[in-house]
């Protein structure tokens, strides 16, 4: 099945417009086929249009031959928010957790730190990218206890994060939000009544919950073992 992949607008690095119609000129993405986060300006085949604009891009490093198709919003074609713009193939790189960029509880110093581990991941450099890693972890501890000892180690820094963070407190908000939710639709109240608004929210919330309850506890369990596996048939380093 052919898989597009759907650039976030971040990546959009210029744009072109007519009298009706904006779209993305140029974008910075990593080359499905060298992997190297590369700048593909886009030259579009057809004059601009909401529904079939279309191109082929060969990516400067390896001249692989990427192929890019933007939709534009029917009714707002000028806003470049609104529509979306596809590229195929599709990545097989590792990509960085959507909406990373935008968290503002996250300092420019960790993203950036997370966006190498990963860059440096898609271009095979293993042991760069284990370093990488806990350079990432080091900053995850150091956001999560900024006035912990100046020279502890890791290993105590993270023994000791469950005395700063209340790691209960999301799942009981999202529990309670599910709980108070709930209420709205079991017991009968004419002035707030579920809708689609609430509904939604409900499901995202249960999603998190069994993710974060079920899920991902036997996924790092299983990450846990294997790392563990591996050190102990490795070598005594
Ligand atoms: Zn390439």
């Amino acid at each position: 099945m052919l898989q597009m992949e759907s650039i976030e607008r971040i990546n959009y690095s210029g744009t072109i417009y007519d009298s009706k119609h904006k779209l993305p000129s140029a974008v910075n993405i990593v080359c499905p086929f060298c992997k190297r986060n590369v700048h593909f300006a886009i030259t579009w085949k057809v004059a601009l249009n909401v529904i079939s604009n279309y191109s082929i891009v060969s990516c400067p490093s390896c001249d692989g031959k990427v192929r890019f198709v933007y939709f534009g919003d029917m009714k707002e074609p000028l806003d470049l928010e609104k529509g979306q713009l596809y590229s195929f193939p599709d990545t097989t790189a590792r990509m960085p957790l959507k909406g990373v960029n935008q968290n503002e509880n996250l300092s420019d110093p960790l993203k950036r730190a997370y966006f190498s581990a990963i860059n440096v991941y898609n271009t095979g450099e293993w042991s760069a990218t284990a370093t990488l890693c806990r350079k990432v972890l080091e900053g995850i501890a150091h956001t999560l206890v900024p006035d912990g000892r100046p020279n502890e180690s890791l290993a105590s820094r993270l023994r000791n994060l469950p005395e700063n963070i209340d790691f209960n407190k999301p799942i009981m908000t999202i529990a309670d939000a599910i709980r108070k939710g709930g209420n709205l639709g079991a017991h009968f109240d004419l002035e707030r009544e579920p809708d689609q608004e609430v509904t939604t929210l409900m499901i995202d919330l249960l999603d998190y919950l069994i993710e974060y309850l079920f899920v991902l506890p036997s996924r790092i369990e299983l990450l846990h073992d294997k790392i563990e596996h591996l050190k102990n048939t490795g070598s005594n380093n």
